[in-house]
């Protein structure tokens, strides 16, 4: 078995090392010793989203974004066919920012790919915090970092999780992220998927039932012990304390 994983535009969307998610998946599959293979794609590049499984989109700051959106109006339809068949789609803060429909900013208005029905906008101050919340998608509490200065809101999708600590979507629902088919975005970074193994395996999961259907048996389990104490570590550290 093998999947192929796409990184777009790591020039310009890769925040706080949002390419470790990619390192991490990589791993976790080989580890059961399922291939992969990454494809990096510039702006300009054309994107082969037929033979993808998995896409990253990164966080970036207002000005790249800028500079992603008007790629994105040509490869919007194509991307959104892909996520319409349950293509995964793992979108981290500015990435999670572009898929919907657009990201108002004091400057201007930055169009998104107007894949999943949410907006964001621009409000006064940033939110920088570690966070953890609850999702139904892992047992383990996901633990991470935001610094954004958009607020998201979802309307009538569902969540990724419910906020213990810090302040999610836009510091007001309670909420952070959204879940539309096999697409997550999040503005959890720090990054991600390697301090949330079991979200890892969700999304190496989907991409592999998508793929593989019934010969698909499953992940093997990791003891992701490491991966425990760290995760137990910060829930109990930020459970106490009081913003
Ligand atoms: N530029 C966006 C914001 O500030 C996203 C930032 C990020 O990706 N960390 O809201």
């Amino acid at each position: 078995m093998k999947l192929t994983i796409g990184h777009l535009f790591p020039d310009l969307l890769n925040l706080y090392g949002d390419r470790g998610n990619i390192q991490c998946m990589v791993q976790r599959l080989r580890w059961r010793g399922i291939d992969s293979e990454v494809k990096t794609y510039s702006l300009e590049d054309n994107i082969d989203f037929e033979n993808l499984d998995i896409i990253l989109l990164g966080g970036g700051s207002d000005r790249e974004q800028m500079l992603v959106c008007n790629r994105l109006k040509e490869i919007k339809d194509k991307f959104k066919s892909y996520v319409e068949d349950n293509g995964v789609v793992i979108a981290i803060c500015g990435g999670y920012q572009l898929l919907g429909k657009y990201y108002e900013t004091d400057d201007g208005k930055i169009d998104g790919l107007d894949i999943v029905d949410i907006y964001t906008v621009q409000e006064k101050g940033r939110l920088i915090n570690n966070i953890f919340i609850e999702s139904d998608l892992c047992e383990m509490p996901i633990v991470g970092f935001e610094n954004h200065g958009g607020r998201t809101y979802i309307n009538k999708n569902k969540p990724l999780g419910k906020v213990v600590f810090g302040k999610g979507n836009n510091g007001k629902s309670g909420y952070e992220g959204v879940v539309y088919k096999n697409v997550i975005g999040t503005y959890l970074h720090g990054p991600l998927l390697p301090k949330n193994p079991q979200l890892c395996d969700y999304l190496l999961t989907k991409a592999l039932e998508r793929k593989y259907g019934e010969l698909f048996k499953g992940l093997s389990p990791l003891e992701d012990k490491e991966e425990k104490e760290a995760n137990k570590y910060i829930v109990d550290r930020y459970s106490n304390k009081i913003e």
